[in-house]
């Protein structure tokens, strides 16, 4: 089997992190996974949710926002608020994105306040819900270490890093996070986000107009995993180079990327 991009069946797209993208916000990262580019970007604000007031919940929330930019997609794609609803795709993807950060954010160490996560697609290739919360564990862990910085915490509330891939099986043959005309194709489709210590957090599996095996299941589920630790391992890499916020740096980075291409 020869993948549409000779990759490996058990080899990751490209990966790349490009810290600093948005310096108005707390943390912010370009991050691709191949030609799936998304802008994700950490932003705090000091008031919690109404509901956290009246139940008396201590601590603060994250909550995320997804979307495609219009510009993103080969037809384009129009913005929501030109519609004047959220799309069902896009409130499910936010969904998890938001339930994937909260199973490793110590939301009562963050204190009273809101941690926004952004994700913005700038060009889509399948698996932009995968590359978002990769990004976003990035972008979370650098908007939750200025925190610390500015002493506004006691202890850093983020407990690990979480990170999420596709996997799917395509022509009888299950392979690594799907590019589009994988994805479009496939029998079966998976989305796993995992931590740091190799725990699920939560699995998205469906047969696209067709069934899959046990087998099938278990052999995505071990891709999955590693290539979740692979792409730990490059958040790690990535929080350690991006020490200091760099707005100019950034762009010169951003032209680097799409030049070098
Ligand atoms: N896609 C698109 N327009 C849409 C929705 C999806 O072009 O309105 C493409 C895009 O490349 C996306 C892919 O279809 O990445 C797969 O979409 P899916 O809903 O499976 O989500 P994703 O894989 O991006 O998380």
């Amino acid at each position: 089997m020869t993948r549409s991009d000779a990759r490996a069946l058990d080899q990751l797209r490209p990966v790349s992190f490009l810290p600093a993208i948005a310096p108005h916000a707390a943390g912010s990262v370009l991050v691709s996974f191949g030609n799936t580019r998304v802008i994700v970007a950490a932003t705090l604000e000091e008031s919690v949710p109404p509901w956290m007031k009246y139940q008396n919940v201590p601590g603060g929330w994250l909550s995320a926002e997804y979307s495609m930019l219009p510009y993103s997609t080969l037809d384009r794609k129009r913005r929501d608020i030109s519609s004047g609803k959220l799309d069902g795709r896009s409130s499910e993807i936010q969904r998890l994105i938001g339930r994937s950060l909260r199973a490793v954010v110590d939301l009562e160490a963050l204190g009273p306040r809101t941690l926004w996560v952004d994700c913005d697609v700038l060009q889509a290739d399948g698996g932009t819900r995968t590359a978002a919360i990769t990004g976003a564990s990035v972008a979370v862990a650098l908007a939750l270490r200025k925190l610390v910085a500015e002493g506004k915490v006691k202890k850093n509330p983020l407990r690990q890093l979480v990170a999420a891939v596709s996997a799917g099986v395509f022509e009888g043959t299950p392979m690594l996070d799907l590019c589009y005309v994988e994805d479009r194709d496939a029998e079966a489709d998976f989305n796993v986000v995992m931590t740091e210590k190799g725990e699920f957090v939560e699995m998205q599996g469906s047969g696209e107009e067709a069934t899959f095996t046990s087998e099938q299941m278990t052999a995505m589920l071990d891709l999955a995993r590693g290539g979740i630790a692979r792409l730990i391992e490059q958040q790690r890499a990535a929080l350690a180079a991006a020490d200091a916020p760099a707005g100019p740096e950034a762009l010169a980075g951003l032209a680097g990327l799409f030049g070098g291409r």
